[in-house]
Order: C-alpha cells, then structure tokens, then sequence
C-alpha cells in the first residue's frame, strides 16, 4: 500500500515528525521510531492516511510532550521532512487524490489495473471482479 505513516526522530535537525511517506515504505526516512500507536501502518488512500498521520501525532505529542511534532506528506528517502501546516496538507492531499486513477464502476482507487483483454479501451477497473460487472454485467441482467 502506497501511504505509510510513520514516526521519526530526524537526525540533523532533532525535529519529531509524523510521515506520511509516498509510494511506500521505502520512501520513509532512516530515522523512525520503534513506537507502536494505532494508526501507524500502510494505506490506500491518502485521506486516510492522513487521519491516520493526525492520531499517531496526538499520541506522539502525549509522549514527547516538550517537542513540536509536525506533519509531512512526500518523500523522505533522501531528506527530512518539514512540519506542514495542515489546512494546507489537507488541501494537497485532496488534490493528490483527485489526481489518482479510479475504477469506472466501483470508483476506488485502481492499484493494479485491470482491463478487458480483449478490449483494452473499454475501460480501467481495480479488479477483475469490477471489469467483468461493466463488460459483462447487462448481458447476465
Ligand atoms: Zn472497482
């Protein structure tokens, strides 16, 4: 699943940092935390990974009590996030969202796209399940 929140406690800057890392978790920085709060794991959807991102960050703020603990959404394979404000990462990541690729019958998120084989421009499915509804779908009915 491409969103992973994570926690982390960068190195150069000391800054505690809730991540919402993009596509995967190889996209995480080096430096996370060995916690274990609800909410922390991968995701579909980048909304929820983003509410997701705020609990983990109340939890984290509960436990490091002194730290100003952001929010940041990207990738953090080659440098440390920056706290973004969060009307603004609410915003980006709707936007992001928008942008994504989405089932013609059922409109979830297409991670691995499906097509009809025989008639690659008919459609783009998240499932076989889904592109067998559209294609065959009025002929069972
Ligand atoms: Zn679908």
């Amino acid at each position: 699943m491409p969103y992973f929140v994570n926690c982390q406690h960068y190195f150069y800057s000391g800054q505690y940092m809730v991540e919402i890392a993009y596509p995967g978790i190889d996209y995480a920085g080096s430096d996370m935390l060995a916690t274990d709060y609800p909410g922390e794991g991968e995701y579909d959807d980048p909304r929820e990974a983003l509410d997701a991102a705020i609990k983990v960050r109340e939890c984290l703020q509960a436990d490091y009590p002194d730290e100003k603990i952001g929010i940041a959404f990207g990738h953090f394979d080659m440098v440390e996030g920056e706290s973004q404000d969060l009307e603004e990462l609410r915003t980006e990541i709707e936007k992001h969202y928008e942008s994504l690729p989405k089932c013609d019958i059922c409109g979830n998120i297409i991670k691995d796209k499906h097509i009809i084989l025989d008639d690659p421009d008919f459609g783009r499915f998240c499932s076989e399940f889904c592109a067998e509804e559209a294609y065959f779908g009025n002929e069972e009915n």
